[in-house]
């Protein structure tokens, strides 16, 4: 057959031809070069640049928040991080944390006990781990994480990872029958804010570099560092999803005023 006839067919025809290896060997040799030029193409790489565009707005509106979840009510919090629109993903072990990689956008250190999270972090280098996490992304603890993120601890004293200046008394309001939900002034916006207190530590001094968000008893009791957040209430267990909103813009890096 002519290769003029055979041509005039559907590409799809002239490749089925077994009498035409020719054309078949052609496009196959030429499909690499098309490619390679359409990816160096201003129309490729509009699309790489609209795909990219595209994928880092989703990543702003549903940024990947840990929870470290070795104890503790963490899965409030990944249910509160769901209702907020970011995507929660669990930590049990240092390599959760992903430091390499696809890191996670921030973290939250949830409520329990400190002493507990303390005896699990002490293993494997999850402690340093930890501290070089929080150090670099944006961290949010509540209650137990608070006493996990202070500068000092007391009552009695423990160790800590440094990263909020302040201090922190434990279990500073009694035992757990004086456990308690507050409504108080908050100067986020939105009017007071129910807190939720579950054998409560009290932020007895903050640093000049921490501001007061929401307070009990004229003490802090919801924190900002700039990209460190505390509140030693439980926001998660609240219906209220300001003080999650707060911290997923901060880990999303949105305005957060
Ligand atoms: N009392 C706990 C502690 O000292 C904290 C309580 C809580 O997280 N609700 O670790």
């Amino acid at each position: 057959m002519a290769k003029t006839e055979k041509q005039r067919g559907s590409i799809k025809d002239a490749l089925l031809d077994p009498s035409g290896p020719e054309l078949e060997d052609h496009f196959l040799a030429h499909s690499g070069e098309r490619n390679r030029r359409f990816a160096e193409s201003p129309r490729a790489q509009g699309n790489e640049t609209r795909e990219e565009e595209a994928k880092a707005a989703y990543c702003r509106e549903h940024p990947r928040i840990g929870v470290l979840a070795i104890q503790g009510d963490y899965a409030a919090h990944a249910a509160a991080l769901q209702e907020t629109g970011a995507t929660p993903s669990l930590v049990k072990t240092p390599e959760d944390l992903r430091l390499d990689g696809q890191s996670l956008d921030g973290l939250i250190l949830p409520g329990g006990e400190s002493t507990t999270m303390l005896k699990f972090l002490e293993k494997r280098h999850f402690f340093e781990a930890l501290r070089d996490f929080c150090a670099q992304k944006p961290v949010f603890g509540t209650c137990a994480g608070t006493i996990l993120l202070a500068r000092e601890v007391l009552n009695p004293p423990q160790r800590s990872l440094g990263l909020l200046d302040a201090v922190v008394e434990r279990n500073a309001y009694g035992r757990q029958i004086d456990s308690t939900i507050l409504t108080a002034e908050t100067t986020l916006p939105g009017g007071p804010l129910e807190m939720v207190f579950i054998r409560a530590p009290r932020i007895s001094a903050i640093g000049p570099g921490v501001e007061a968000l929401a307070w009990r008893d004229g003490f802090p009791a919801l924190v900002r560092q700039g990209a460190v957040m505390a509140a030693t209430f439980h926001p998660e267990l609240s219906h209220d999803r300001r003080v999650h909103r707060l911290f997923v813009a901060l880990a999303s890096g949105a305005p957060t005023r």
